[in-house]
């Protein structure tokens, strides 16, 4: 039989391209493909694999007639147009659950990170001025988690520990697991009303895209963290700016942002703010993330191939 074609368009981990070789499938690596050139070629393959880097959009996509399976190492499928994709019979695969335990140590860090001021105390120590902030405990404050899914689950059982109440917003309410931290389903205004820290762990989709928009920002408690490891999406940024600014909202702390690397003014202005913190999308990026996206993606591309 002929070999199967695989592009991957995104940087993964040398263990990917090392078992894909090992099989029967003719792999191209290109990790800094631009959507140009991705267009141009994509006809070619079978199997695309991809991060968050590159969007399959619908236009990209109907140039690839041969496509059958779109593998993404990782877990959001925001940057591919899966509606599309469907009434083309082009399968999507994950790697669902992978970096679980990454995402949740970095919603803890980010918030620790907030809440004693951090970064700006770092950087004010390296210039030589020696001075002492107050921050907050969050011990004996309460946590609320938009998206109470597996990183939520997993992100509250840490905050738990610590001495947090938690909060949870979710369109399915998952009782079992909110059991496990003995904490409540509320509605999005009660979360926002009465958490001290929020989580932002929603999967981005049609129906969470700017749940978090003037409406909502009124309704959170003053002086409250915001943490986003999910899509910045599903915050409208310029009011967040706005919330940010009054000092509503005492600090933001994210992974993920509008363009990445940013392109517009108001999203530069938004992240040079000292009380905001943002790194580069790095939520799966751990060693030991990095091996399971890997194994989960490959695993499930073989079952695929297989059915
Ligand atoms: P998950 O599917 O286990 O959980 C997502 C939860 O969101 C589910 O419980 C779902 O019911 C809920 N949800 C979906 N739409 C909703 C809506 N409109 N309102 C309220 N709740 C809604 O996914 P997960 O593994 O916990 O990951 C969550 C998200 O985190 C991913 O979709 C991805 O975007 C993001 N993520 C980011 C990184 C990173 O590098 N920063 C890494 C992994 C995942």
């Amino acid at each position: 039989t002929k070999k199967k074609n695989v592009l991957i368009c995104d940087k993964v981990d040398s263990l990917m391209l090392d078992e894909l070789k090992k099989r029967e499938f003719d792999v191209n690596y290109e990790p800094e493909i631009a959507s140009m050139k991705l267009k141009d070629s994509i006809e070619k393959y079978d199997i695309v694999i991809l991060r968050s880097r590159t969007k399959l959009t619908q236009d990209i996509l109907e140039k690839a007639v041969n496509l059958k399976i779109i593998a993404r190492a990782g877990i959001g499928v925001d940057n591919i147009d899966t509606k599309y994709a469907k009434s083309r019979n082009i399968q999507v695969i994950t790697a669902a659950g992978s970096s679980t335990h990454s995402v949740a140590e970095l919603n803890v860090a980010l918030a620790v990170s907030l809440a004693r001021n951090l970064i700006p105390l770092d950087i004010n120590s390296k210039n030589g001025i020696w001075i002492k902030d107050t921050g907050f405990e969050l011990s004996g404050k309460t946590s609320g988690i938009i998206g109470f899914g597996r990183i939520g689950l997993s992100t509250a059982k840490i905050l738990k520990s610590i001495g947090m109440e938690i909060l949870a917003y979710d369109i399915f309410e998952n009782q079992e697991a909110i059991k496990e931290v003995g904490g409540h389903f509320v509605s999005m205004n009660e979360l926002l009303s009465n958490s001290d820290f929020i989580f932002i762990l929603v999967t981005l989709s049609d129906s969470s895209s700017n749940i978090i928009g003037e409406e909502q920002m009124k309704m959170v408690k003053s002086g409250s963290f915001l943490i986003n490891t999910s899509r910045s999406e599903v915050i409208d940024g310029r009011v967040l700016l706005n919330y940010l600014e009054s000092g509503r909202i005492k600090g933001y702390a994210t992974d993920v942002l509008w363009n990445e690397p940013p392109t517009e003014e108001w999203e530069k202005t938004l992240i040079s703010k000292p009380n905001v913190i943002v790194t580069p999308h790095i939520g799966a990026q751990t060693v030991e993330a990095q091996k399971r996206v890997a194994e989960y993606t490959l695993n499930n591309l073989f079952a695929k191939i297989s059915e």
